[in-house]
């Protein structure tokens, strides 16, 4: 999405490397349905993973532009039938969007909205411009006037200042001007534009209904209304549709992708197609791949649910150990990472799982999680299981160690809180209270992609999270770089 909340005074701008300012999102754009708004809805509520703190649709009728942005959940705002029917027209564009802020403001909403000399734009982002900080400053210094925080909104600048005619080829020139990730879709009043990023780091998708063509983050915002999956948006492309059809720009010098892939260990729906792969089968491959690099003297095999489901059932079918469901969801607490604050977050642990005592009494766990971040999921978990009556609690994670944060969209904290950037495994292990700690290797998770491993040359995916490797310039991160803090992790987790 739109990333990063932008601190009003850009002299605090060290601050923006802080965990409180990532953010994640989904996009959902619809050209030339009569249901346009109803539909995008929808497909927002097949997306709500995505994002679970705001969500926002804007409808074009063929004169006006109607918007509707709210914080909440997308069924708080949008299943009540007097604010789609607010939202008339045939294009529409929406977006669901996720920070780990409390400081989330309307103004942030997306999708952003502005006049231009064109006439009316509206644009929706998924991902994270790594030069968005550099960007504002300039144009702020140049005389713009920033409505919101977030640095979406220097791509409604860049676009209104391009002395380029034709909107395309504006849009094409304010694209150029961005560093990172982006998956976007936008409106004007005549053409739905979609673009990604020339590596394309976050998912987007082209299906189409009754005719009408969609562009959303993931398929299954695509089967939640029964349209059909075309293909994959490809990196690189700008793709614009308008009364003359569709067509197909490739603005950037061609390179290999490199989707990003946590989408496929975290961050997507198990049930979409990211990339022409099953988001689901991948997972179970993940578990296969740890259950060989990692086999555990177990009784049983339990996912940390719901994220470790898909893993720890490979991990059971290929160790051959039954699987059984030793910590039950309560499906009513949101994500964990949606908690502002470290103490309620740890709080949400409690509150989403708790343990089946009847199948972990007296057994010993091969306990399957898909990735671990900070730790303190796993802490609670790992305890929760002991006075349960585990007897052993063999922690399997279905992903390497996360050593690096992401600056592209995904919300994981600066160093100093990733728990892997600053313990060895058996730090972490006797740390998280576990009996023995394994990962899956970096070629693991390749392997369970359905590569032969790593190409060290040209990764096929963005792993940074895992390796350090950047596929892009990280200017604001360089410009504005902090000497690390001490690290707090023990405390925290504790
Ligand atoms: P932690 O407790 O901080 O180690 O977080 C690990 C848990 O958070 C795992 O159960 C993951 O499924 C989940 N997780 C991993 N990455 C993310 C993310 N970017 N946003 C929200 N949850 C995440």
């Amino acid at each position: 999405m739109t990333t990063r909340e932008i601190p009003g005074n850009l002299d605090d701008l060290p601050n923006v490397n802080g965990d409180r300012l990532r953010e994640e999102c989904g996009v959902f754009g619809i050209y030339g349905h009569r249901d346009a708004a109803a539909i995008t809805a929808l497909g927002l509520h097949a997306l709500q993973h995505r994002g679970e703190e705001a969500a926002g649709i804007v409808t074009f009728d063929g004169t006006l532009f109607h918007s509707e942005r709210r914080l909440g959940l997308v069924e708080e705002t949008f299943s009540k039938h007097q604010v789609i029917e607010q939202l008339p027209g045939d294009f529409a564009i929406g977006h669901v969007r996720y920070s780990t802020t409390g400081g989330t403001i309307l103004r942030n909403v997306q999708p952003l909205f502005a006049e231009l000399n064109s006439g009316g734009f509206a644009i929706a982002h998924n991902g994270n411009l790594t030069n968005g900080i550099a960007l504002r400053r300039q144009l702020v210094r140049e005389g713009a006037i920033m409505q919101s925080t977030s640095d979406t909104e220097a791509i409604l600048h860049l676009v209104a200042r391009s002395r380029r005619g034709l909107f395309v080829d504006k849009y094409i020139e304010a694209l150029r001007a961005l560093e990172g990730a982006y998956s976007l879709v936008a409106l004007t009043n005549k053409k739905l534009i979609a673009a990604r990023d020339p590596l394309g780091i976050r998912p987007l998708v082209l299906g189409e209904l009754d005719g009408c063509p969609i562009v959303t983050s993931e398929t299954c915002a695509l089967d939640i209304i029964g349209a059909r999956y075309i293909r994959d948006i490809e990196n690189g492309e700008v793709l614009v549709f308008d009364e003359m059809g569709a067509q197909m720009h490739k603005p950037f010098p061609p390179t290999p992708a490199r989707p990003c892939i946590f989408e496929y260990i975290y961050f997507a729906r198990p049930d979409s197609i990211v990339g022409g792969r099953s988001v689901y089968e991948i997972r179970k491959n993940m578990g296969r791949e740890l259950a060989r690099e990692a086999p555990a003297d177990a009784d049983v095999v339990m996912p940390v649910p719901d994220s470790g489901v898909p893993a720890s059932i490979g991990y059971a079918q290929a160790s051959g150990i039954p699987y059984e469901l030793g910590i039950i969801r309560n499906h009513y607490v949101g994500r964990t990472f949606i908690q502002p604050t470290q103490s309620i977050r740890e709080w949400g642990v409690r509150l989403k799982h708790n343990a089946n005592r009847a199948v972990v009494e007296g057994k010993r766990i091969a306990l399957i999680d898909d990735s671990l971040v900070r730790g303190t999921t796993s802490v609670k978990i790992v305890q929760m299981m002991r006075e349960a009556g585990a007897t052993e609690v063999h922690f399997r994670i279905a992903s390497p160690p996360i050593t690096h944060p992401d600056y592209y969209g995904i919300d994981t904290p600066e160093r100093d809180r990733l728990l892997a950037a600053n313990h060895t495994i058996e730090e972490m292990r006797e740390l998280i209270g576990a009996d023995t700690l394994a990962f899956l290797s970096v070629d693991g998770i390749y392997r369970a992609t359905g590569e032969a491993g790593r190409d060290p040359v040209r990764p096929q995916f963005t792993d940074h999270c895992f390796t350090g490797d950047y596929p892009t310039g990280l200017t604001d991160q360089h410009a504005h770089e902090t000497p690390p803090r001490q690290l707090s992790l023990l405390a925290e987790a504790s």
